[in-house]
């Protein structure tokens, strides 16, 4: 047998128009949040996964973020180059020189592998997020425009008051300072120079 209904609430009249009003009314007074967007732009954080930048000079072709990204998004083409010795003897040596270097934003879900496990700091996050296109291949970016988001990464934050002093800091400013302490130290005094006997007109030595 069917439960019987629950006896229905009897209405104030004009109480959905007063609760809608109070609804109003503590809207209007709360601050706004709405973001002025794209007429101002947002304040992202520093470490906002935007888009990636490559610093090409930094990569050695080791294919270990193609190999290590989860999205198969890197793409990257190289070749071998036989460098010659460098000493009398030595052996020549092969280095793999780049080709192509592209990321596919369309496939990439910014987990930030490649960036973590590239071992020559080549690749970094930048805030920049405006690089939307209306034809998805425009989502692939080359070296060049991989390049260009470079100047878009922010400057790393500064070390804790306390933290240590990193090692390559620290060598470079002890080369710094002993070429300093050279340039400084006086230079030794030159040997006398004898003056020049007159020469002997006749032709022997005085
Ligand atoms: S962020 Fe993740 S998905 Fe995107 S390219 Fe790097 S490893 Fe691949
Ligand atoms: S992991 Fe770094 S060095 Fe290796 S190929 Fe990728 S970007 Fe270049």
């Amino acid at each position: 047998m069917a439960e019987p209904l629950p006896p229905t609430r009897s209405r104030i009249p004009g109480s959905g128009l007063a609760k809608g009003l109070a609804v109003t009314l503590r809207t209007m007074t709360r601050k706004t949040v709405t973001e002025q967007y794209p007429d101002v732009q947002p304040d992202l954080p520093p470490r906002t996964r935007g888009v990636i930048g490559l610093f090409e000079e930094n990569c050695t072709v080791c294919m270990l973020c193609a190999r290590e990204c989860p999205d198969w998004c890197i793409y990257i083409d190289s070749h071998k180059e036989t460098v010659p010795a460098a000493t009398q003897g030595g052996r020549e040596r092969s280095r793999n020189v780049l080709d192509r270097f592209a990321i596919d934003f369309s496939l990439c879900m910014y987990c930030g592998i490649c960036i973590e496990v590239c071992p020559f700091d080549a690749l970094f996050w930048s805030p920049e997020f405006e690089y939307a296109e209306t034809d998805i291949h425009e989502l692939t970016h080359e070296r060049d425009k991989l390049r260009e988001w470079m100047w878009t990464v922010p400057a790393p934050p500064a070390l804790d008051p306390g933290a240590e002093e990193p090692k390559e800091i620290a060598a470079a400013r002890k080369t710094a300072e002993k070429l300093a302490a050279a340039q400084a130290e006086p230079a030794a005094p030159a040997e006398p120079v004898e003056p020049a006997r007159p020469t002997d007109p006749e032709g022997g030595a005085s």
